[in-house]
């Protein structure tokens, strides 16, 4: 199978090198991780399924490789040894002939910068994993944090666009992030609360209509952003986790409270349906667009 990433490819070079070196807990790990990656990876799901301790998660990792691949040979053969059924001999040797040495590709060079910046070990011998994990330092890994370069082990990883991160990382960048206060958040709630309050009547007095339907698509989401911009500028432009659902939450009162005689009236079945198209055609437009102004 092709597989495309360049990284994923150098980590499947790693998982059989640690393969080969016997070392089965550490490969199955590198496995998994690969496959937490890229799941559609073929050559991974038979790498777990030769190194995992459980012969559940054997099972089901050649039962993966199938999936990918119905032709697949090791699997095939893996499968049938563990079900104790008979395979044509020629699939076996087919599998032993795959298993000999694959010749160098334009992997090698990612390999190279690899290996060159691996720490030797005492005895002379490249380890396998290049460092240690600095929260876990019984765990080897070959994995770093993008942002302070110190080394993770799977576990301490956080995918983001750019790489992995460790933890303390994350939490300092969602700490620079997330920069609002709790005075924030009252402000916010005092300016996008009258707001949406006033916008929320003037929505019900419109009432239903085919035309302010349609308006309501263009003008919901003016409005939306407007309240939207107004909360963000009144708090100095700062990020707060749950600021977005906030304002959200307030726009939907906006509309809840003004419109709650008429609510209450439908219960009695005085007022048709109709009537709350176009307040909740506004509320799902203005939200939408009052949430991403408030990201
Ligand atoms: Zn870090
Ligand atoms: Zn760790």
């Amino acid at each position: 199978m092709e597989i495309s990433q360049p990284r994923i490819r150098s980590l499947m070079r790693q998982a059989s090198r640690v393969e080969e070196a016997g070392k089965r807990a550490a490969a199955e790990q590198l496995y998994r991780q690969i496959l937490d990656e890229a799941p559609e990876t073929e050559e991974a799901w038979l790498g777990l399924a030769r190194m995992a301790a459980d012969p559940a998660a054997q099972e089901d990792a050649y039962e993966r490789a199938l999936e990918l691949n119905p032709e697949n040979k090791e699997a095939k053969v893996g499968l049938a040894d563990m079900r104790g059924e008979p395979v044509p001999e020629a699939w076996r040797k087919q599998v032993e002939a795959a298993k000999a040495p694959e010749p160098e590709t334009e992997a090698a060079p990612v390999m190279k910068k690899e290996v060159e910046t691996a720490v030797p070990a005492a005895d002379g011998h490249e380890e396998v994993y290049e460092f240690t994990c600095y929260r876990h330092p019984d765990r080897g890994t070959s994995l770093r944090c993008y942002n302070c370069h110190k080394p993770i082990c799977a576990s301490c990883t956080n995918k983001t666009s750019v790489g992995y991160i460790c933890p303390d990382c994350k939490r300092e960048l969602e700490d620079k992030f997330f920069n609002a206060s709790a005075a924030d958040y009252l402000i916010a709630t005092l300016v996008s609360l009258p707001l949406s309050l006033m916008a929320g009547y003037l929505v019900w007095r419109l009432g239903g209509g085919f035309f302010f339907i349609f308006i309501m698509i263009f003008v919901g989401g003016a409005v939306g952003g407007l309240i939207g911009r107004l909360t963000k500028k009144a708090i100095g432009g700062r990020r707060g986790r749950y600021l977005p659902h906030l304002v959200v939450v307030m726009m939907i009162l906006g509309v809840i409270v003004p419109g709650l005689p008429l609510l209450l009236s439908v219960a009695a079945g005085g007022v048709p349906l109709f009537a709350f198209i176009t307040p909740g055609v506004y509320l799902f437009v203005a939200c939408g667009s009052a949430f991403y102004w408030m990201k």
